[in-house]
């Protein structure tokens, strides 16, 4: 491919000379054959026999005659000059004319010299972009080390559990005089956005050592041997700075549990996670290097990566309790100018809220208090950003919503805050709005969850009767047969609810204490257990209806002020 580049750009050189030599050649003609004195051209003037004159800067000008015949003759360069010729009816052009003869070989350089520029710049992007696809790990290998537990707030268990690692790499020789033996590999796993590459940079910030960051799924769809000569390069470098931390993030897309043994594809996987284990037995204790690895789910991964002496230290990082949620707002306002606002309040609205969401949070409210040109960021933009951060931005166009949508809207909505207000009167109704969201909602209910590490039968009960009150609503007010789509993804929630219930919780009577993960394995009818699943979602749309109904005024007047205020907030709810 290069090669054939790197050819193509002689023919514009060629057409570059030859057009050169011809431009050169024309001129010598020029100068040779049409030259006449300056006396024959005041003679001819006198005569009437010129046309036109072509006065340039040069020292020679082109005269034409009336027969069409051109010559040259010596510039005067008097100041009268040209008024003379006007005044004997000769016409004046002020830049030489071009003949075609003279026009081809002209166009022809430019043409060459503009495309000899564009292939040699094409040459070397070209060059680059290869150069970068072949090695991309090169650039984002290596990253400052400007993190410490400091930028980490709350995971206080986590950062202990990685604080010895830290000593380890500061002294290996310390930890080895001991006979002790340090993990070569640490995985933490958790959610999304919990801060699992944070600690990892956290980790080499604290030891001061480098830090070489890979992901998992770099190395899927690359060719046979590749992901694995990646690794062995990844560990080389490493190797070469002394100590180092090896990040390697979402490992479950290398270091997945094999499914069905002969799955195709797969061989590439094996040989990288392959490579990686070789690796990873290849350095001594005293090296000082660590490979820490993330991944949302620790079930998942092979047995293979899990065996003592690779990675045989396991650390959950969790989603932030309420005083995580606090530190971690705090940590995030530190370098933004803030005005009064409720700090402890905000970390109870963000229950199960990830690091990450926290940080989105409040970037989206300063991103708001910037356009509003406000000088603090104030509790009005963080309750807005709350609410594009859970259901999208507002629809700013509206005027094509009917009122009989709307209304469907109102009561769809006023049906679950209404069944929330009843049977969990401790989750706070932040919001209820009938103003359509970018995500696609027509409108939504935005309540806040109590904070819990569990969730009992009854809650999850309750949750599915939340989901339900929507439709139910529809129903009470419209009549069965106008009851809409706007509960499908309600129904999504609550079947899956309902479904973990019966399954997997050993909430229900079919299978009662049996779970169904382990049951699939034999072949067991899912028949009766969908039989229960509908039968126990049927019985609280039941038990819905008949709070609604015994409720039907409070649900058309709430209705009623949600429609002409488009949204609610807790307040409002107070009364119920
Ligand atoms: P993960 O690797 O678990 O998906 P990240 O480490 O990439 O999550 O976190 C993404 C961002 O979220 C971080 O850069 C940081 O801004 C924020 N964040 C997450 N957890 C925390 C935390 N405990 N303290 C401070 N910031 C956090
Ligand atoms: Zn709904």
């Amino acid at each position: 491919m290069n090669k054939i580049k790197k050819k193509i750009i002689i023919l514009p050189i060629i057409t570059l000379l030859l057009s050169l030599m011809s431009m050169i050649g024309l001129n010598l003609y020029n100068n040779k054959v049409n030259n006449k004195n300056y006396n024959h051209f005041l003679n001819d003037i006198k005569n009437k026999k010129i046309s036109e004159v072509y006065i340039t800067n040069t020292p020679k000008i082109k005269v034409k005659l009336t027969n069409g015949q051109t010559y040259q003759t010596d510039n005067p360069r008097s100041l009268n000059f040209k008024e003379d010729l006007l005044k004997n009816g000769i016409k004046i052009s002020e830049h030489s004319p071009m003949t075609s003869r003279e026009l081809i070989p002209f166009i022809v350089l430019i043409a060459s010299s503009i495309s000899i520029v564009f292939i040699a710049l094409k040459n070397t992007s070209f060059k680059r972009k290869s150069r970068n696809s072949v090695d991309s790990l090169q650039s984002k290998e290596l990253e400052e080390m400007t993190h410490n537990f400091d930028s980490v707030a709350g995971n206080e268990e986590a950062k202990e559990s990685v604080q010895d690692v830290v000593d380890f790499l500061k002294t290996p020789e310390k930890y080895t005089s001991y006979g002790a033996r340090m993990p070569k590999g640490v995985i933490l796993y958790g959610e999304p956005g919990t801060g699992k590459t944070l600690l990892a940079k956290a980790v080499a910030g604290e030891a001061g050592v480098p830090f070489y960051a890979v992901s998992g799924s770099d190395f899927v769809q690359v060719y046979v041997g590749v992901g694995a000569s990646r690794i062995r390069q990844l560990f080389k470098k490493a190797r070469n700075k002394g100590k180092a931390v090896i990040f390697i993030d979402e490992i479950d897309a290398i270091g997945k549990k094999r499914a069905g043994e002969s799955m195709g594809g797969s061989e590439e996987r094996d040989q990288t996670l392959n490579a990686l284990l070789t690796e990873m037995s290849g350095f001594n204790e005293k090296e000082g290097i660590v490979v820490i690895a993330a991944t949302n789910r620790l079930d998942v991964l092979d047995d293979a990566l899990l065996r003592p002496g690779r990675f045989d230290r396991h650390v959950e990082i969790t989603l932030p309790d309420v005083r995580a949620r606090e530190q971690i707002i705090n940590l995030h306002l530190k370098n933004k100018p803030v005005g009064k606002i409720n700090i402890k309040e905000l970390a109870k609205k963000t229950a199960y809220f990830s690091g990450a969401k926290i940080e989105n949070l409040m970037n989206e409210a300063a991103i708001l208090a910037c356009k509003e040109n406000s000088t603090n960021i104030e509790d009005s933009h963080l309750n807005k950003a709350f609410s594009i951060i859970l259901a999208g931005y507002e629809k700013q166009n509206r005027d094509y919503i009917t009122h009989e949508d709307k209304k469907i809207t109102a009561y769809h909505e006023i049906g679950h805050a209404m069944i929330t207000k009843k049977i969990l009167p401790n989750e706070k109704i932040s919001k209820v709005t009938i103003i359509p969201s970018t995500k696609g909602a027509g409108g939504y209910t935005l309540s806040i969850p109590e904070d819990s590490l569990y969730q009992n039968k009854e809650y999850l009960r309750k949750r599915i009767m939340v989901l339900l009150g929507g439709r139910a609503a529809e129903e009470i007010a419209f009549g069965k047969n106008l009851i809409t789509t706007g509960a499908h993804n309600d129904l999504q929630r609550s079947t899956s609810i309902a479904y973990n219930m019966v399954s997997h919780y050993g909430m229900g009577k079919t299978l009662g204490l049996l779970n169904m993960q382990e049951l699939t394995k034999l072949n067991i009818d899912q028949k009766e257990i969908i039989e229960e699943c509908k039968n126990l979602v049927n019985e609280l749309y039941t038990e819905v209806k008949n709070i609604l109904t015994k409720e039907k005024e409070m649900l058309d007047n709430l209705t009623e002020k949600l429609i002409e205020k488009e949204s609610l907030h807790s307040e409002d709810f107070e009364s119920i």
